[in-house]
């Protein structure tokens, strides 16, 4: 069996549901994996964050404005009067709760608990469409399988069990719908897989499966080598390894969620990025087969700290780096990028939520300079430190104050740490030279 994920602007317009509807009508059984309509989710953050500071008419004046856009799209996608009132129930079933929230004590359960209707919203009204157009439809609710650990990774046992309990309980059908994004927490609680996280919902449940494949449908003819909201002409890529994927996800190729490719790596499930408004392009294909030499795609990753560790006793003093690695894991904060010389470490971290304790405690074995608003640029390709011409990258970049240089963690991945301010011009320099000088 084939999984499905179609993002949000996929299923942001009736007119693009009537695209999905195409696309997986094709006599397969399939899992069909489902966002938010696109905006939803970006509203209930931003329903959230008003209850969180007590501006409660504006929470419920977005909510009203929502739950009108909800009936007006029902409208629109269900001519069946019977279906368009019972989703119509439940779209004020769902606000109802919705706005029970904003009398609730804000807490990160709250929170998740609102973020997660959006995905119950956009699977509850497609299934219902696809009954409308006489397909044979039916929901697994993502909350019967889907859950992560204490640390907050997928639960894969638990996953694997609950998904085959949950299909062969569910009514025979050509097309199995279940939520993205969501999911359980170890303490059975409401959560999420973070921003994006329907492709990781994706993956997990073809690895689970062990899929035939699994298909990305979105809003872009599949990985370019380049960031398209920055970037002049940037162009599709069609083939890529899992490692490269890995990579650009990881730093910052919003595409895809940083995590998609890892549950299916192992199994070598390939996955297929494709366009849902131009299903007939090609897409990228991401399998284990390595293609093509040299710089093969950019990417960037924003609100990046760097900070510099310092210490005259860092030289030949064995266990140093212990002690620094130490205070990250204790902190629980990953480390993305690294450099050292005989006096000083440089690393970057993304997550600085604890950059406080963090540094306190740094203090206390060495002297400490931090730089915020950092942006990791990363050069993605097999072989890329390898090839003849990756040199000129440093001609191109003469002008670009470069902070860090991380060149051979892996053979496929050089990543520049430079300031947000520079990313831009550095993205389309580096797309307007290089993809000249490399040999795809
Ligand atoms: P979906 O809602 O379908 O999950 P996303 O918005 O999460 O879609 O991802 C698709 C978007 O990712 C594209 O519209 C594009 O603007 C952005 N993007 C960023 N980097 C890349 C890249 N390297 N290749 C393709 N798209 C990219
Ligand atoms: N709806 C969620 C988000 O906007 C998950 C997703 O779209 O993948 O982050
Ligand atoms: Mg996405």
């Amino acid at each position: 069996m084939k999984v499905l994920k179609f993002g949000g602007t996929s299923v942001g317009s009736v007119e693009n549901m009537g695209n999905v509807k195409h696309i997986i009508n094709d006599g397969h059984k399939k899992v069909v994996v489902l966002s938010a309509m696109s905006g939803t989710t970006n509203q209930l953050v931003s329903i959230a964050q008003d209850i969180d500071a007590g501006k409660l008419n504006d929470a419920i004046d977005k909510l009203n404005k929502l739950h009108e856009t909800y009936f007006n799209t029902i409208d629109t996608l269900l001519s069946d009067a019977l279906l368009n009132n019972d989703v119509k129930n439940y779209i004020s079933s769902i606000f109802e709760l919705l706005v029970e929230c904003t009398y609730k004590d804000f807490s990160e359960t709250i929170e998740n608990q609102i973020l997660a209707q959006g995905e119950l919203l956009s699977t509850y009204m497609f299934n219902s469409y696809l009954k409308q157009e006489g397909i044979r439809a039916s929901i697994l609710p993502a909350l019967n399988f889907m859950r992560i650990d204490a640390f907050k990774e997928p639960d894969i046992e638990y996953i694997k069990e609950h998904f085959e309990n949950v299909l062969d309980n569910a009514e025979d059908s050509e097309i199995y719908i279940t939520q993205g994004f969501i999911c359980l927490d170890d303490e059975g609680h409401i959560s999420n897989l973070q921003r994006g996280g329907s492709d990781y919902t994706a993956t997990i449940i073809g690895a689970a499966i062990k899929a035939e494949e699994v298909q990305i449908w979105t809003d872009i003819d599949g990985m370019h080598n380049n960031d398209p909201r920055y970037v002049e002409n940037t162009s599709a890529i069609s083939n890529l390894s899992f490692e490269e994927a890995a990579e650009l996800a990881y730093f910052g190729a919003k595409i895809l969620h940083p995590q998609t490719v890892t549950p299916v790596r192992k199994d070598s499930i390939p996955v297929r990025l494709k366009n849902t408004m131009k299903p007939d392009a090609h897409g990228t294909l991401i399998s284990k087969s390595t293609s093509g030499n040299g710089i093969k795609a950019i990417a960037a990753k924003d609100n990046i700290t760097a900070i510099k560790i310092k210490s005259a006793r860092m030289l030949q003093a064995h266990g140093f780096l212990k002690k620094v690695f130490e205070i990250f894991e204790t902190y629980q904060t990953s480390i993305d990028m690294i450099t050292t010389s005989e006096v000083a470490v440089s690393l970057t971290i993304d997550d600085d939520k604890n950059l406080d304790i963090i540094l306190a405690e740094l203090e206390k074995i060495a002297s400490i300079e931090v730089d915020k608003n950092q942006s990791i640029v990363c050069l993605v390709g097999h072989s890329v430190v390898n090839h003849q011409d990756t040199y000129k990258l440093f001609q191109i970049l003469q002008d670009v104050k470069i902070r860090m240089i991380s060149y051979g963690g892996s053979k496929n991945n050089i990543s520049l740490l430079i300031d947000s301010k520079d990313k831009i011009n550095t993205l389309q320099k580096l797309n307007d030279y290089l993809f000249e000088l490399v040999t795809l």
